[in-house]
């Protein structure tokens, strides 16, 4: 073989692996815009309702900001197959701090740690032992309670694992305890705090510590043809069939004795008792909000049993000078015989949780309504020595 043709030979083959070095260099990088172009898809997924925080993940993404605005154009148009598969085994800084899915109490895990590791880095104590307890559970609310865009559940899902990280990456502040109360709450959760499991009955107990299913929404719930202070057509107006029946009958009783009752407010849903108390403790602090206002959950205007009652005499506002009014002073003589009681008396709200509320109605039938009202007793004690 001559010189000349070993030459040729080497250059042939050095060309031929020059050619696959550059083929496999354009794979590669072929492969790596697919896989952050799948990152970036799935991130705009998680987060698509929420442009803040899209901006933030992607923000903490190592990708480039080429990528990520060549990328941008296809992350609308989804995969969720290729969502499921990125979600498995997703490299991410955030992935690494904070597990994907949900968790709530009872789970246990590598998941579960992470999450507690997490909000250690917040400033809570918890022991990281991956068992999802109460404490942790409180730990979850109290953080949740602190933005009112998180429902208050204990549960760890999307939303607040975005805030989470949010809060781990210094972009939000978390204060570990000033959402929640206290450690009583933790307490109480570990003893007494139930999910009603009869909330379609009318005897149903809610309080802070037996809470309404999120879902719970009774059935035929309607106007009752009562007088309103306004005219809009709002939920509000609304009752269960069996007490607007007797909410009439009580309000006709009251026209024949000559007093002029109106209804206020009614049924109200999870979600906006929620709202209601993220205002209430924005304008007064969480904790004395939660005396005079029911967090979400624990709110009987969610049973559609209970009616707000006022007069034209206090402009119709919702207060204790109800009590003195003529309407006030028929009410709490009169309701029992219509089955409601006055749910928060005076004097109880050791027992009942709630300062006084002359106003707030809650129907229970003629039995029990009776019984509470002669025997000078709450719904609470009622039930509780049947
Ligand atoms: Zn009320």
């Amino acid at each position: 073989m001559s010189n000349k043709k070993e030459l040729l030979l080497i250059i042939i083959s050095l060309l031929g692996l020059f050619l696959t070095a550059c083929s496999q260099g354009d794979e590669s990088d072929q492969e790596e815009t697919t896989e952050n172009s799948e990152e970036t898809k799935e991130n705009a997924e998680d987060n698509k309702s929420d442009k803040d925080k899209k901006e933030e993940t992607e923000k903490d993404k190592p990708s480039s900001d080429q990528k990520d605005q060549k990328n941008n154009d296809s992350s609308e148009k989804q995969d969720d197959s290729s969502d499921k598969q990125k979600n498995e085994d997703d490299g991410s800084a955030n992935e690494k701090i904070l597990p994907a899915g949900t968790l709530s109490h009872g789970d246990s895990g590598q998941k579960v740690s992470m999450m507690q590791k997490a909000l250690n880095r917040l400033g809570y104590s918890l022991t990281v032992d991956g068992d999802l307890g109460w404490t942790t559970v409180w730990a979850i609310k109290d953080f949740q309670a602190q933005f009112p865009n998180l429902k208050i559940d204990g549960v760890y899902g999307k939303n607040t694992r975005e805030y989470i990280l949010k809060a781990v990456n210094g972009e939000i502040e978390a204060k570990p305890g000033t959402g929640l109360e206290n450690n009583d709450t933790e307490d109480n959760n570990e003893k007494n705090s139930n999910v009603v499991s009869n909330p379609s009955s009318i005897l149903a107990l809610v309080n802070k510590n037996n809470q309404l299913p999120a879902s719970y929404v009774p059935k035929n719930l309607t106007n009752p043809n009562v007088r309103f202070p306004f005219t809009e057509d709002l939920p509000k107006k609304q009752m269960r069939q069996v007490a607007a029946n007797a909410l009439e009958n009580m309000f006709n009783a009251g026209d024949k004795a000559g007093v002029d009752l109106f209804a206020q407010s009614g049924y109200r849903s999870y979600d906006r008792q929620r709202a209601i108390f993220a205002a209430n403790a924005s304008e007064h602090g969480h904790e004395a909000a939660n005396q005079f206002s029911a967090q979400a959950g624990e709110s009987e205007h969610q049973t559609g049993l209970t009616m707000d009652v006022t007069s034209a005499d206090i402009n119709y506002r919702l207060n204790t000078n109800f009590a003195n009014t003529d309407e006030g002073e028929w009410v709490k003589k009169h309701a029992s015989e219509y089955g409601f009681i006055i749910r928060y008396p005076k004097g109880k709200t050791s027992i009942t949780g709630y300062q006084y509320e002359p106003w707030h109605l809650r129907y229970v039938g003629e039995k029990a309504a009776k019984y509470i009202d002669s025997n000078n007793t709450t719904l609470e004690q009622y039930l509780g020595g049947q």
